[in-house]
């Protein structure tokens, strides 16, 4: 007998159990399926745990807009729930007179993305917030901060368990088909099972694409190719000499090594970009010289071997021609054709800070026709 459903939801990062958490919220029996024996081990564990104020993402796009609405409903949500966090702000530098011209552009976008709060400071008012700091001149963001991910999820959890949603651990989805009137999900693990869902939300992260390719009835044309883009993180022994969030100009790929706190205030720098071919978290000790030289554009007293190898995220990436940045991808029915099943692609950042924001919309497209 395979048990019927209204809602499942693929993944339990922060994504998903923000998605699953909406999907409860609104009256749909709900069931969370996560592959690993815990929640939000994978990318949601692995990053830098930053609330992004929505400065970056082109205008129009649904990382500019997810950002900043999912930033505001993150702070509400981090009041209402006790959830550790700190509105720490953060300085986006040019370290040479060539890049303020790039300084000027973000502030640019982050007004037309609706950021009304960012300073621009010159070298000795970004001195005066931050004695350590070497610039030609900074961009401040006041709305940017820092969250605990992990309280964060456990809140999400414990949400959607109150609202009668289920989670259920070491259920890899290993298989789907389309039928006429929901979608056939094979589950393994310890209890495998067979389940007919009338909705259902991929939000597998760096496996979105491979899940999307076993489900018999979507077309393999929809699935977007994915890259994967290793972040490595770098920690800092003894006390950072910094209160802020320091940001240099962004680098293709990602943000550039900045420096983020956590909130005990201990730092760290990163991530950078990596390409790689498969998922692999190793830290190459190596990969620190580079590391102290970009960080030293605007610390020029970091000093030696005062960087120990941390951990590493890996963003999966949407393949786009060089010099492009890929949108987030969330596809429903009038991408794919499939009635009741929403895609969530190249989920990066500022997924994190957009989590609720997301799970609106997906919410939405699930009822798409
Ligand atoms: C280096 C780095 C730094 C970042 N920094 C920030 C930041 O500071 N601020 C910010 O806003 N965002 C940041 N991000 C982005 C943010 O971390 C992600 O957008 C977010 O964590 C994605 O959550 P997710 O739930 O989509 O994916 P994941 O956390 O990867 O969760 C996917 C889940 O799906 C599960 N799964 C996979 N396959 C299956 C299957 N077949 N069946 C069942 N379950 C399955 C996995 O086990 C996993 O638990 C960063 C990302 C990286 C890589």
């Amino acid at each position: 007998m395979t048990d019927r459903i209204d809602c499942v939801v693929i993944g339990a990062g922060v994504v998903g159990l923000a998605v699953a958490r909406a999907c409860a919220r609104a009256g749909l029996e709900t069931l969370a399926l996560e592959a690993e024996s815990a929640v939000g081990t994978a990318t949601s564990a692995r990053n830098s745990e930053v609330i992004h104020a929505g400065l970056y993402y082109p205008r129009g796009s649904l990382k500019a807009r997810l950002c900043v609405q999912g930033r505001q409903a993150l702070y509400d949500y981090c009041a209402s729930h006790g959830i550790a966090h700190r509105r720490c702000g953060k300085l986006i530098v040019a370290t040479r007179d060539e890049q303020t011209d790039a300084l000027r552009r973000i502030g640019a976008a982050a007004e037309t993305n609706g950021v009304h709060d960012l300073r621009w400071l010159d070298a000795g008012q970004a001195r005066t917030r931050e004695p350590a700091l070497r610039c030609v001149a900074a961009l401040e963001s006041p709305s940017t901060g820092i969250i605990d991910s992990h309280g964060l999820m456990l809140a999400l959890r414990g949400d959607l368990e109150s609202a009668g949603g289920l989670l259920a651990l070491r259920s890899p989805v290993l298989s789907g088909r389309v039928l006429r009137d929901g979608i056939l999900l094979r589950v393994g693990g310890d209890e495998p099972m067979e389940l007919i869902a009338r909705h259902v939300a991929n939000c597998a992260g760096l496996h979105a694409q491979a899940v999307a390719a076993t489900i018999d009835g979507l077309p393999s044309a929809s699935i977007p190719p994915g890259r994967y883009a290793k972040g490595n993180y770098y920690a800092l022994s003894g006390k950072a000499p910094f209160s802020r969030l320091i940001y240099p100009v962004p680098e293709p790929g990602g943000l550039g090594v900045h420096l983020t706190l956590d909130l005990d205030g201990q730092a760290r720098f990163g991530p950078d970009v990596e390409w790689i071919d498969a998922l692999d978290y190793t830290v190459d000790p190596a990969r620190a010289d580079g590391f102290y030289t970009a960080i030293r554009r605007y610390w020029p007293d970091l000093r030696d071997g005062a960087l120990r190898p941390g951990y590493a995220g890996i963003r999966p990436k949407l393949a786009v021609p060089a010099g492009q940045d890929a949108d987030f991808v969330i596809q429903d029915a009038r991408a794919h054709g499939v009635p009741g099943l929403v895609n969530l692609y190249g989920i990066e950042s500022p997924g994190l800070t957009a989590c609720l924001a997301i799970a609106g919309e997906v919410m939405r497209r699930l009822e798409a026709p």
